[in-house]
C-alpha cells in the first residue's frame, strides 16, 4: 500500500471541520496510520513549503499556516496520493465548490490560499513530507 501525508490546515481545525474530514477520508478507504497535532511555526513552514519560496503568495502562507493548529495524518491505501490529491479537489476552494462539489476544499475551504487541507503531489513529496513530520531525522 502507498502512503501520503495530508494536512487539515488551520481554518480546518478552528472551522471545527475535522471530525466530517476523518470521516470522508475513511469512508473513501484510507487508514489514518499516523496522526498528530501541531502548531507550526514560521521556519517549520518555511522548510515544509520551501518550493515555494519564490512565489507572491509565500509570506501569506506562512502567515496562514502559522495561525492555528494543524492536524498532520499520514493515509495508506493504494494509490493513496493521487486519491487524496482527487478528494482534496482544485486547489482554488471556488473553484472545487463549482466543479467538484464533493471535494474536501469545496466542503471546507474558502479561497485560493485557505484552502484547508494538504496532501503531497508525488512519491517523493510524500517521503519527505512524512519523514518531515514522522521521520527521525527530517530532510529538506
Ligand atoms: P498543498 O501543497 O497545500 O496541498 P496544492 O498542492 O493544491 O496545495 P500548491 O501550488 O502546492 O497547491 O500551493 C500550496 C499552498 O499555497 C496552497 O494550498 C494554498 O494554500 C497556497 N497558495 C497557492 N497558490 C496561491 C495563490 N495564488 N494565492 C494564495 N495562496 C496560494
Ligand atoms: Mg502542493
Amino acid at each position: 500500500k502507498e502512503r501520503t501525508l495530508a494536512i487539515v490546515k488551520p481554518d480546518g481545525l478552528l472551522g471545527n471541520y475535522t471530525d466530517d474530514i476523518k470521516k470522508t477520508i475513511i469512508e473513501y478507504g484510507f487508514s489514518i496510520a499516523e496522526e498528530k497535532l501541531v502548531q507550526l511555526d514560521e521556519d517549520n513552514v518555511r522548510r515544509f513549503y520551501a518550493e515555494h519560496s519564490s512565489k507572491s503568495f509565500f509570506s501569506n502562507l506562512v502567515t496562514y499556516m502559522t495561525s492555528g493548529p494543524v492536524l498532520v495524518m499520514v493515509l495508506e491505501k493504494e494509490s493513496a496520493i493521487a486519491d487524496w490529491r482527487a478528494l482534496m479537489g482544485p486547489t482554488d476552494a471556488n473553484k472545487a465548490k463549482a466543479t467538484h462539489p464533493h471535494s474536501i476544499r469545496a466542503m471546507c475551504g474558502r479561497d485560493m490560499e485557505k484552502n484547508c487541507v494538504h496532501g503531497s503531489d508525488s512519491p517523493k513529496s510524500a517521503q519527505r513530507e512524512i519523514s518531515f513530520f514522522f521521520g527521525e531525522v527530517s530532510t529538506d
